[in-house]
């Protein structure tokens, strides 16, 4: 059943998504839509766009989590916005099944065109236990929690007299050395060592966070040498560095680690804190679709982003960034395809929506071309990694690149200015270390007060 107070009679482009390709395309093609009499929508479970590499910032409390949003309906005014998740798509019947956030019945949305923009998911593997511990790296909820949680177990080991039950608690552990888990392990160390600092039971020594990577190296995307400086870098500020390495078994925090070779055993740790950032997974959502999608679950395009099936074109249906497999036309790329990064993404985007008008008027479409000009990692206040035009760069000038870079990427002005804003602010005035308990269990007080708060049980992440 269609949803009658949606726009029905006019001509959709439907984007399913409001992430980095999603509100790009929305935001380029939304005049020109609505000036021709038709409607671009967007559905998104969420009301905004997630900034995803302030996430380590948001988690370390550089960053407030809504900075690192931009909201939907305050930016994309001519857009048609829809709170929900897009489940399936029959584009042979051009409509998709829509299920609205929290209540209401699932409802299809007819459209003319749509673009893909479902991005990823964070991909785990069947390790015992690790469901239940682990928290992964995706989402502004996610490094809002993260923050709140170190901060709270720092405060309960400064009051354990216990000393397996301290250790267990300051110790963190991350799961994959790539830029997203480098990020938060630097960052969030950063922070404990100032909440540790501000804290006089507690020594900076009593600190142990562990990162674990099955590859023999972290960040491949910088050259190796610059990466083994940085793996020096972390050991030198006590992070122990586990390199051809992997989780086997996390049953109530109790880690198994084994050695990637001959998987012999590789030590074993108790934490409180697991947080997975060991690689993402296009949106499993496609696979209820009728578009054609290769053997690591995207969405197959030309260079030209339109949906390309072994007939040839789909027309009517575009996709980009995380959930595409977008040929890689440089001769980079992994497989010869972009490697899912919001660089590609935010340009694929642009392409994509040029090329999405060019089609309306009969005009020529343009391959998506970009060779990579670097990246950028933050590692913690004044610390930072940079690969820029072939130079690897370190300190103080990497980190105020990383910030230069994205502070000014964020989309929109308003969203640059809070956050500079609060970069300014904790410069002048240092970061906040205190956590927000009970922000998962908000009526925690009111059940108190009426005597009807549930026994207290072990706390977990
Ligand atoms: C911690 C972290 C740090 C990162 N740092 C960097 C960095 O420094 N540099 C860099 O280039 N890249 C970085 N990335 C990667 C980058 O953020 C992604 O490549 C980029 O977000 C991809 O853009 P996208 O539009 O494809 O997907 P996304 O931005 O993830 O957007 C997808 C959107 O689709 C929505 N959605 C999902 N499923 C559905 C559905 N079924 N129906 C409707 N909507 C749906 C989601 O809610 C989301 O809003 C980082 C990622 C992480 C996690």
């Amino acid at each position: 059943m269609a949803f009658t107070k949606l726009a029905q009679d006019r001509p959709r482009i439907l984007i399913v998504g409001g992430g980095y390709v999603g509100f790009t395309v929305a935001q380029k093609i939304q005049k020109v839509i609505k000036d021709a009499g038709g409607v671009v929508t967007i559905v998104d479970p969420n009301p905004y766009m997630t900034y995803q590499p302030f996430l380590p910032e948001v988690a370390a409390g550089s960053m407030e989590g809504r900075n690192a949003t931009v909201p939907l309906r305050q930016h994309l005014r001519d857009t048609e916005i829809v709170g929900g998740r897009i489940v399936s798509i029959n584009h042979a019947a051009k409509t998709a099944v829509v299920e609205p956030i929290n209540a209401g019945e699932t409802f299809e949305l007819s459209y003319d065109e749509i673009v893909l923009g479902a991005g990823a998911v964070t991909r785990a593997f069947p390790i015992p236990g690790l469901s239940d511990v682990a928290i992964g790296m995706k989402t502004v909820e996610e490094a809002v929690s993260v923050r709140n949680w170190v901060l709270e177990r720092i405060e309960t080991a400064s009051l354990t007299a216990d000393e397996a039950e301290r250790r267990r608690a300051l110790t963190f552990v991350i799961v994959g050395g790539g830029f997203a888990g480098i990020e938060t392990i630097s960052e969030l160390e950063d922070m404990a060592r100032e909440a540790v600092r501000r804290n006089n039971r507690l020594r900076v020594s009593d600190l142990h966070f562990v990162l674990v990577e099955a590859a023999p190296r972290i960040m491949p995307e910088v050259p190796a040498d610059r990466a083994e400086k940085v793996v020096a870098e972390l050991r030198a500020r006590g992070i122990e560095v586990l390199l051809n390495t992997s989780l086997a078994d996390a049953t109530d925090g109790h880690l198994q680690l084994i050695n990637m070779g001959d998987k012999s055993p590789a030590g074993e740790l108790d934490t409180d804190t697991v947080i997975w950032t060991a690689g993402v997974a296009a949106s499993p959502m496609l696979k209820e679709t009728d578009f054609p999608i290769d053997e690591r679950g995207r969405v197959r395009v030309g260079a030209d982003l339109r949906v390309t099936g072994d007939n040839g074109v789909i027309e009517g249906a575009w996709a980009a960034g995380d959930n595409a497999a977008v040929p890689d036309l440089t001769g980079g790329g992994v497989g010869g395809f972009c490697v899912p990064n919001a660089q590609h993404a935010s340009r694929q985007a642009v392409t994509l929506a040029n090329n999405l008008l060019a089609s309306r008027n009969g005009e020529s479409l343009k391959d998506y071309y970009h060779e990579t000009i670097g990246v950028v990692a933050g590692l913690g206040l004044w610390k930072g990694v940079a690969n820029f035009k072939g130079k690897t760069i370190g300190g103080p000038l990497a980190w105020m690149m990383h910030r230069a870079y994205h502070g000014t990427a964020i989309p929109t002005t308003e969203r640059t200015v809070r956050v500079m804003a609060t970069w300014a602010l904790n410069q002048v005035f240092g970061r906040d270390t205190s956590s927000v308990r009970h922000q998962r269990s908000p009526r925690l007080a009111f059940q108190q007060a009426t005597g009807t708060a549930p026994e207290k049980s072990k706390a977990k992440l």
